[in-house]
C-alpha cells in the first residue's frame, strides 16, 4: 500500500513538471504553502533571495521603492498616485502578464484581477497602448510599488510562493495605493509593536505612515495585515493586539469588507 502511494506521488510529481498537466496537478498535489497567511507567504518568498540588479529596493517586506521616490491609502494618493477615473465612473487599470506562468497559475492571477470588478469600480483590463500599466511578472519574491508610479510598473508574483489569491489581492492593493494595516497612522491603539523581538535592521518595517484611513476601522482581518511574528528574531510576537493580546489577526484568505470599503471610498466608486 505504502509503495503504491509512493509510486502515485512520484508519478504526480513527474507529470506536474510538465505544464500540460496543470489541471491534474492542482488536484493531485496539495500545496502545503497554501495554508500560510499572506504575511507568512510574503516573508517566506522575500527572505534570503537573490535579487537582480534591475529589481527595486524593498521596504516593509514587499513594497518596492525607486531611488527617486521614497514615497490604508498612502499619502501619495493626494499627490497623484491614484489610477485615473474614466468618464463612465470606472477606474481602468491596464495590465500585462508576462509569459512565465502555467495555466493554473494564470487562473489564480486572473481570478485575483477579476475579483475587483465584483466589489468595486476598479477594472483591471488587458493593456493595449496605455502609457501607465501594471506588469505582472515572476521576479524574485512578491512585491509591488504603492500606487501608480507611471509607465510600466512591476508587480512581482514569483511562481515559487506568491501565486495565491490572497497574495495577488495584497500586491494589487499596493499598486492601487494601499499600505500595510500595521503601518496605519492609528495602529498604536490596536497593536503594540514588540520592538524587542524584531530582527535587527528590520525595525523600519514597522514605521508608521500618515495613511488616509477613509473612516474605516483598524482591521485585524485585512488582507494587508501581517501575521503575529512578522520579522521576528526569536519566534516571539512582533505585534500584539490591544486590548486582547490573544485575538487572532493577519490570517485573511482574501480582502475583508473593510478592505473593500476603503478601496471604494478612496476611488469614490
Ligand atoms: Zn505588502
Amino acid at each position: 500500500m505504502f509503495v503504491c502511494k509512493v509510486i502515485v506521488s512520484v508519478l504526480a510529481l513527474l507529470l506536474c513538471s510538465v505544464r500540460a498537466y496543470d489541471e491534474f496537478c492542482s488536484i493531485a498535489v496539495e500545496d502545503p504553502l497554501a495554508e500560510l497567511s499572506v504575511g507568512e507567504l510574503i516573508e517566506r518568498a522575500n527572505t534570503n533571495i537573490y535579487r537582480d540588479s534591475d529589481e527595486p529596493t524593498l521596504v516593509e517586506g514587499d513594497i518596492a521603492v525607486s531611488d527617486d521616490n521614497a514615497r490604508n491609502a498612502d499619502p501619495c494618493t493626494s499627490r497623484g498616485c491614484m489610477w485615473p477615473k474614466s468618464s463612465d465612473g470606472k477606474v481602468y487599470v491596464p495590465y500585462v502578464i508576462l509569459n512565465q506562468y502555467s495555466s493554473s497559475e494564470l487562473q489564480v492571477i486572473q481570478r485575483g484581477l477579476d475579483s475587483f470588478s465584483s466589489f468595486s469600480c476598479i477594472r483591471f483590463v488587458p493593456r493595449s497602448n496605455q502609457r501607465d500599466y501594471v506588469s505582472i511578472e515572476s521576479r524574485n519574491g512578491c512585491y509591488s510599488y504603492v500606487g501608480r508610479i507611471g509607465n510600466a510598473q512591476t508587480v512581482s508574483l514569483a511562481r515559487s510562493g506568491c501565486v495565491y489569491h490572497k497574495t495577488v489581492q495584497h500586491e494589487l492593493l499596493h499598486a492601487l495605493g494601499f499600505n500595510h494595516e500595521q503601518t496605519r497612522s492609528d495602529r498604536d491603539s490596536y497593536i503594540r509593536v514588540g520592538w524587542e523581538n524584531i530582527q535587527s535592521g528590520m525595525e523600519h518595517n514597522f514605521n508608521k505612515i500618515a495613511t488616509l484611513n477613509q473612516g474605516t476601522p483598524y482591521d485585524y482581518n485585512s488582507v494587508m495585515q501581517y501575521h503575529r511574528t512578522a520579522f521576528s528574531k526569536n519566534g516571539l510576537p512582533t505585534m500584539i493586539p490591544i486590548p486582547d493580546p490573544n485575538v487572532s489577526f493577519g490570517q485573511a484568505s482574501q480582502m475583508s469588507q473593510n478592505d473593500i470599503t476603503r478601496l471604494n471610498r478612496l476611488y469614490s466608486c
